[in-house]
């Protein structure tokens, strides 16, 4: 057995495990549920279902947190409302901008865990890149988060906050385009909570957005993939990172349970995949690791059948792994044999490297001088 294999079989282990769907604030929070379930909870408090309504367009379509300013619902309701239930999920500790504008976001729960979240400018669109755990149980020995293990679930109010927090700084004509479940955690290791979310973001009442705007990444947890995609027509993309099970079960330890067959099986099988739909690989390259261009031929042959898109990301390196990026024209090399193989293929530009944003490099850990020098 190689040192440490032990470990990321017991952590591999805690895929069975049940995920808690809310956190246990000191109230429920109004954010922890969709439109159904607020108004199911509003009913069962003996409120009309329209008040549950009028609460979620003062929640998101205007940002306000504040029971006591949503100035359309009566005076006692407000406090009654006030008396029971919460708003804020989350706190801003600090706010680091790269040179290349992306910003990240340092966010702390009510029961002091911090998480990170990341806004990424584009021409066209904003990006934010979301977590879905304190840590990561899934221990990749590439990614930063994974070195944390898991501290814990974060609640359906700590996911939907991590938007509110970064649109609150966005100039009044600036929105929020796309939302990537790409941060901290193994988004379907938390999945009532995540599709909760989901149905948050893309309820035309509040938030309305496209689901396909929406994208959720995973290391391949095969059982969960299609209660997923049961939500709606958003994007899945699956990370990849190797086109053997010897060097996955090394970067991915979640391989050894879901095999590079059992997985692409699954993918291949599934109806909810199609050309309209296609899955995303995201596939990070690691000098002299899964860079070969032997591993780019392979990648064709293993994605055959599957309607798709292959996302190549190189390594954005961090003090706890010692992989390294390949050389620019090793990226090029890859990717132009991976698109002479008849896929299509990015290769992606590495976006807040600089203020550890980028891919991989979340590990909330930059809290103490981030907040002294940005709040
Ligand atoms: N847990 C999910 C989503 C979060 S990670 C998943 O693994 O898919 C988001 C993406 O960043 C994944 O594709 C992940 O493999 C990749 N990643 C992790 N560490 C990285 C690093 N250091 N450099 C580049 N990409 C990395
Ligand atoms: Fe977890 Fe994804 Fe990081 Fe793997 S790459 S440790 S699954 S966050």
């Amino acid at each position: 057995m190689r040192a440490g294999e032990g470990k990321s079989r017991d952590r591999v282990a805690e895929v069975d495990g049940i995920a808690p769907q809310f956190s246990a604030g000191k109230r429920p929070n109004l954010k922890s549920f969709g439109r159904d379930s607020l108004r199911e909870r509003f009913v069962a408090d003996g409120l009309p279902a329209y008040r549950a309504d009028q609460v979620m367009v003062w929640l998101y379509a205007r940002g306000v947190d504040d029971i006591h300013a949503m100035t359309n619902l009566p005076l006692e309701l407000r406090r009654g409302l006030a008396e029971t239930w919460e708003c804020r999920a989350l706190e801003t500790r600090a706010i680091q901008t790269s040179a290349d504008g992306t910003k990240k976001f340092v966010l702390e729960t009510w029961d002091g865990e911090v998480l990170e979240a990341v806004l990424i400018p584009e021409e066209r669109r904003n990006t934010l890149c979301i977590s879905t755990q304190v840590g990561c149980p899934l221990a990749c020995s590439f990614c930063a988060t994974g070195k944390m293990g898991l501290k814990r679930n974060l609640g359906v109010a700590e996911i939907v906050d991590q938007f509110i927090r970064a649109r609150e700084v966005l100039a009044d004509d600036d929105v929020i385009t796309n939302i990537v479940f790409m941060g901290m955690g193994e988004p379907l290791l938390n999945l009532a909570a995540v599709k909760e979310s989901i149905r948050i973001f893309t309820e035309p009442r509040s938030l309305g957005m496209a689901p396909r705007r929406i994208t959720v990444s995973t290391s391949g947890i095969v059982p969960q993939i299609r209660p997923l995609l049961e939500i709606g027509p958003i994007n899945l993309a699956v990370s990849l990172h190797a086109t053997t099970d010897d060097v996955r079960d090394e970067l991915v330890p979640l391989n050894k349970r879901f095999p590079l067959k059992v997985l692409l099986g699954a993918l291949r099988e599934e109806e909810l995949i199609t050309k309209k739909r296609p899955v995303f690989f995201e596939y990070t390259l690691m000098k002299n690791t899964n860079d070969s261009l032997d591993d780019a031929r392979r990648l064709s042959l293993l994605l055959e059948g599957i309607p798709c898109k292959v996302n190549l990301i190189p390594m954005n390196p961090h003090p706890d792994a010692d992989y390294e990026p390949p050389s620019r024209e090793v990226c090029d090399a890859f990717a132009a044999e991976v698109y002479r193989s008849g896929l299509r293929v990015t290769l992606r530009r590495n976006r807040g490297r600089d203020i550890d944003a980028a891919c991989g490099q979340l590990a909330a850990r930059h809290l103490p001088q981030a907040k002294s020098v940005i709040l």
